[in-house]
């Protein structure tokens, strides 16, 4: 128990140990999560990790290639000295002669390092260069196979003992005996050797790698780094900053397209101030007005009552026209709102358009201008019938305000097989080529101060330009100043 508890203990120190040094370390180089540390360990991982491999496969090539050689030498020395003491009759010979020989296999113990050792063809030693063994009985499986008359050869497991047996034939190629030669390797120096050289080697190697994968590392990261500086400016606030683009990569694509982001960004941006200091300007004309008049009134004493009337009836027309910006705003926020929702039904344009033009017959007749409707076929489209009602209005209504007495509004209704056209053209005031591409701008008007007298917002054709993308249609505009303007719009007959 006690034991299990100091186990514990002590593991919970070294786990203790090791976070304390975790955090060392983080606290030397940084959080270990970010991208700089990944890519350091991954280059750390594949520089040196095949150089331990190749190291360690090295070593073993060269003692497996080692161990092979001698054992081929020992083979050669074997068959040379069975064959040598066949020849010299070794086995049959007097004492004398045998020393000699004897004497020449002790040198050859000392001079290779191996155990040599004779037996007769009933396994007894009659020779051991180690004189251990002599007069015993050796029937190992290689002697017994050297006795059945071939030679034997094994190295051990461990690939240190080599072991070479050969038989001894006399004259008439009968076995007579056999030859043991065994041989413990020991390449322990030439290894250290090796491997020594090798540390030192790969210690070279490693400091030479850790040193590319750090300037690699920032090198890979600086990119980003400064990526991520102008994203923080940007996200602060600064729209006028932008990513310096160098060379052609995933770093300088991902550079422009924040650069393209941080451009939209101050677009809509200055759209937005724009937006916000146009709706204050033009709340702000008929407010003043508001109080000039209620302040003459309420200064003014004694005014009669026909005056009265008359500038209550020009306070109600201000109020009338802060109303009307005020719905057209409203109009223009919900279709601003993402993926507004088209109310769409199958009706007849024919019909649709004949109502636009009854509704604003009063005003023609007003303006004293002429409006006429020439449909070529009947068209029944899929859209939504309210706001493509309104779209069309703006432009009628637009072609008679803008017009002069005695003008003419025409409009015209035609059909493909895939799409509505309506023109409304007329030969009024016209536009400038300038002011064209600014007619559908929320707030814009060519003649600021004549088209308070029209009552006009400056909202109705962003209105109409609106509804006209939303059932995914176009809008064109061809005018020429003191001759007319000519609105040609294109839905399709399936807006869904
Ligand atoms: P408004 O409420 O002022 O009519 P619009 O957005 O409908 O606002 O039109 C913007 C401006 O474009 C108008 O103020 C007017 O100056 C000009 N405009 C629009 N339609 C015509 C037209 N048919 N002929 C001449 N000018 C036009």
């Amino acid at each position: 128990m006690i034991l299990d508890r100091l186990d514990k203990l002590n593991k919970s120190r070294t786990l203790r140990l090791l976070l304390r040094v975790a955090m060392v370390f983080e606290r030397l180089f940084g959080n270990l999560r970010t991208l700089r540390w990944k890519l350091f360990l991954s280059y750390v991982l594949i520089g040196i990790i095949p150089i331990f491999v190749m190291w360690g496969g090295n070593v073993d090539i060269v003692e497996s290639h080692l161990v092979e050689q001698r054992a081929g030498e020992l083979r050669s020395l074997a068959t040379f000295n069975a064959a040598e003491l066949g020849a010299r009759n070794y086995m049959h010979e007097t004492p004398v002669m045998r020393g000699m020989l004897d004497r020449n296999l002790m040198a050859q113990q000392e001079s290779r390092q191996a155990w040599i050792m004779i037996v007769d063809n009933m396994a007894t030693v009659i020779f051991d260069s180690l004189e251990t063994e002599q007069g015993n009985t050796w029937a190992t499986a290689g002697v017994m196979q050297a006795l059945g008359g071939t030679h034997h050869e094994s190295v051990g497991e461990d690939g240190a003992t080599i072991l070479q047996v050969a038989p001894i034939f006399d004259a008439d190629g009968e076995v007579e005996g056999a030859i043991m030669i065994a041989h413990v390797v020991d390449f322990g120096n030439l290894i250290d050797n090796i491997n020594s050289t090798t540390i030192t080697f790969i210690t070279i190697l490693i400091l030479a790698v850790l040193a590319i994968v750090v300037v690699m590392a920032q090198w890979l990261i600086r990119p980003m780094r400064r990526i991520l500086a102008s994203a923080d400016m940007i996200s602060k606030g600064q729209l006028e900053e932008r990513i310096d683009i160098r060379g052609r990569n995933e770093f300088s694509a991902l550079g422009l397209a924040i650069n393209d982001m941080t451009d939209k960004l101050a677009r809509a941006e200055s759209a937005r101030q724009e937006f916000v200091s146009n709706v204050s300007h033009e709340l702000k004309t008929p407010l003043s007005s508001i109080k000039v008049l209620s302040e003459s009134l309420l200064h003014q004493g004694g005014v009669e009552n026909e005056m009265h009337r008359e500038f209550l009836t020009d306070i109600t027309s201000e109020v009338d026209r802060m109303t009307d910006i005020v719905n057209e705003l409203l109009t223009l926020v919900r279709m601003d709102e993402v993926e507004l929702p088209l109310n769409i039904s199958s009706f007849n344009l024919n019909r649709m358009l004949e109502d636009v033009i009854k509704r604003l017959r009063p005003l023609a007749r007003q303006r004293e201008v002429e409006v006429e409707f020439a449909d070529f076929k009947q068209v029944d489209i899929d859209a939504d019938e309210m706001k493509l009602s309104l779209a069309i209005s703006n432009l009628v209504e637009n072609a008679i305000k803008y017009n002069r007495p005695d003008g003419n509004v025409r409009i015209v209704l035609d059909a493909d097989n895939k799409s509505a056209f309506i023109t409304v053209a007329d030969n009024g005031v016209g536009i400038s080529e300038e002011n064209q591409a600014q007619v559908f701008t929320r707030f814009f008007r060519v003649d600021k101060g004549r088209d308070r007298e029209t009552g006009g917002t400056g909202l109705g054709l962003s209105i109409t330009h609106k509804t006209i993308l939303l059932h995914k249609g176009s809008i064109k505009l061809t005018s020429k100043e003191e001759e007319g303007s000519t609105f040609v719009v294109r839905v399709p007959l399936q807006a869904r």
